[in-house]
């Protein structure tokens, strides 16, 4: 699934081809895809707005237009953004039809994607209030408040760091090379880090995310850039879906385990397992 920095790349890419522009035409042919909104509907509120600004909230793509009406765009498990291909690839979901005869398609094999409505900037906030947490951009995301939100947690840090309520953009790649990055075991309760720790891992979860929008992204599945292009970031993987290769820091051999039922790589060594101390 696109992750925050998968979603930033679509967004940088996209972003100046479509602001300013008007949505001349929105088709939608799998009404999944804008539910609870019947097809018709959401294309009669968008069609003929200007887009005045493409932003990202976590891995959302945030379409917002005049008369401060906003579209919050989910890529989900296979979702991609293409500009004007040709032919037009299989899977489409969504045709846009720009200004300036700009074509966009939204293709989507496991039709898992979403576009909801937003009427109004109240709308927007309360929508992402109840989804998400801070920005890991954000300058307010400090050692301090990533230890008030683990204060008392006993899930894994791994499982804590995946969950969009506390911090937004942060998936199963980008938690395993951050816990990587930070010397964190991935099974270590949320609550039971140091002070130094919840500070590595903070400035880790930054680096692994900036790296991966440096590279455009990691294409592990089906995530493209807007011309089709793979993004690069699957080759400077340090821990995820390196199972059985050295580890570049210490050449210990990387493993792989399940934490939160999601599929987890490990350097045991550079970041050893958790053992709570008990009373005897
Ligand atoms: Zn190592």
């Amino acid at each position: 699934m696109p992750e925050l920095p998968e979603v930033e790349t679509i967004r940088r890419q996209l972003a100046p081809l479509v602001e300013g522009r008007t949505l001349t035409r929105i088709e939608i042919l799998d009404p999944r895809w804008s539910r609870p909104l019947a097809p018709r509907e959401l294309e009669r509120a968008l069609s003929g707005r200007r887009i005045e600004r493409l932003g990202r909230r976590g891995k959302y793509l945030v379409w917002s237009f005049d008369g401060e009406v906003h579209l919050a765009q989910h890529l989900r498990m296979t979702g991609a953004v293409l500009s004007a291909p040709d032919p037009e690839p299989a899977h489409v979901r969504v045709r846009l039809l720009l200004s300036g005869r700009r074509r966009l398609v939204i293709v989507d094999p496991r039709r898992f994607g979403t576009g909801e409505l937003l009427l109004g900037a109240d709308a927007l906030e309360a929508f992402f209030a109840a989804r998400l947490g801070l920005e890991p951009f954000d300058e307010r995301f400090t050692a301090e408040h990533l230890r008030g939100l683990a204060r008392g947690r006993t899930a894994p840090i791994k499982a804590f760091l995946l969950d969009q309520r506390r911090i937004a953009g942060v998936g199963n790649i980008y938690a395993d090379e951050a816990l990587f990055r930070a010397g964190v075991h991935p099974r270590r309760p949320a609550g039971r880090l140091s002070r130094e720790q919840y500070e590595r891992l903070r400035t880790s979860v930054i680096a692994a995310l900036s790296a991966g929008i440096d590279a455009r992204g990691a294409s592990i599945d089906d995530f493209r850039h807007i011309d089709g292009v793979r993004g690069s970031f699957q080759n400077q993987f340090l821990v995820h879906l390196r199972e059985g290769e050295p580890c570049a820091v210490c050449g210990s051999t990387i493993s792989k385990t399940v934490v939160g039922g999601r599929g987890t790589y490990v350097c045991e060594t550079c970041q050893p397992p958790f053992r709570p101390r008990t009373n005897r």
